[in-house]
């Protein structure tokens, strides 16, 4: 199912008012990936999502924690999807805006063949959708075809659904 099996992870979620900056209601996930039920139950429901994909890209950093164990349950490959600077040359990178300031996303641009692979994006939280929108951006440059994007919380109010390029976008949560 597309669905959560319990209302648990919804109540684990710990909120934190003006964080990382004043005006920013933050959702930490930390308490929901620690807990083996709640853990469970939103890996299983982005497995479900995931379909036929045969490629899980986690965003930096909650996102690797998810894509990793929805790669596992799905026999698929797992691709951390980095902020500039941690990964050696040569990079395929996306930089994007965010409230202020920008931001920039990487990946290997050697060693792995993107050709043809049919990913499924993975982060925990959809906010503006400028970092999943980077992203998208960043695999179908590189070759992939993304195939589905899954958030665990989609914050409506801040729009970032109207932002993304027009894929299959699942969110477990929203608010
Ligand atoms: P976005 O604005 O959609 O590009 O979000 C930027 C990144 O920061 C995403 O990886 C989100 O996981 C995270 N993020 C943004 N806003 C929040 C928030 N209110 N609570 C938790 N995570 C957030």
């Amino acid at each position: 199912a597309l669905a959560l099996a319990s209302d648990d992870v919804a109540r684990l979620i710990r909120w934190a008012d003006d964080f990382p900056q004043p005006g920013v209601r933050f959702a930490d996930l930390t308490p929901v990936f620690a807990d083996a039920a709640a853990f469970a139950d939103v890996t299983d429901a982005l497995v479900a999502v995931g379909r036929d994909a045969d490629l899980i890209a986690g965003i930096d950093a909650r996102g690797f924690l998810l894509g990793a164990g929805v790669a596992r349950a799905m026999r698929a490959g797992v691709l951390a999807v980095r902020k500039a600077g941690k990964l050696p040359p040569p990079v395929h990178s996306c930089s994007y805006s965010l409230e202020y300031g920008c931001a920039t996303l990487e990946i290997p641009a050697d060693g792995i063949d993107l050709t043809g692979r049919r990913v499924l994006v993975i982060d925990d939280v959809l906010a503006t959708g400028g970092t999943l929108g980077a992203t998208v951006e960043l695999l179908e440059a590189a070759g992939a075809e993304v195939v589905s994007i899954a958030v665990v919380l989609e914050l409506e109010a801040l729009g970032g659904r109207g932002r993304l390029p027009d894929r299959p976008l699942t969110s477990l949560l929203k608010i």
